[in-house]
């Protein structure tokens, strides 16, 4: 469990190498849901803003 696997050579790396040893390529990192979860939430936030800057812009029909 403390090792993982690159991507790339499918060799198992130590959980400190923040590159493969074998091929070089960057190894995927320890919560990469989480970090998704933020990307999808600052996309939220910039949809909101969007949407905000849109209703004060646009003139009002009612
Ligand atoms: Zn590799």
């Amino acid at each position: 469990m403390s090792s993982r696997i690159c991507l790339y050579c499918q060799r198992a790396q130590p959980d400190s190498a923040q590159n493969c040893g074998d091929c070089g390529m960057p190894l995927p990192t320890d919560r990469p849901q989480q970090r998704r979860q933020r990307r999808f939430l600052w996309f939220c936030i910039g949809l909101t803003l969007f949407c905000v800057a849109m209703m004060l812009w646009l003139p009002r029909s009612l």
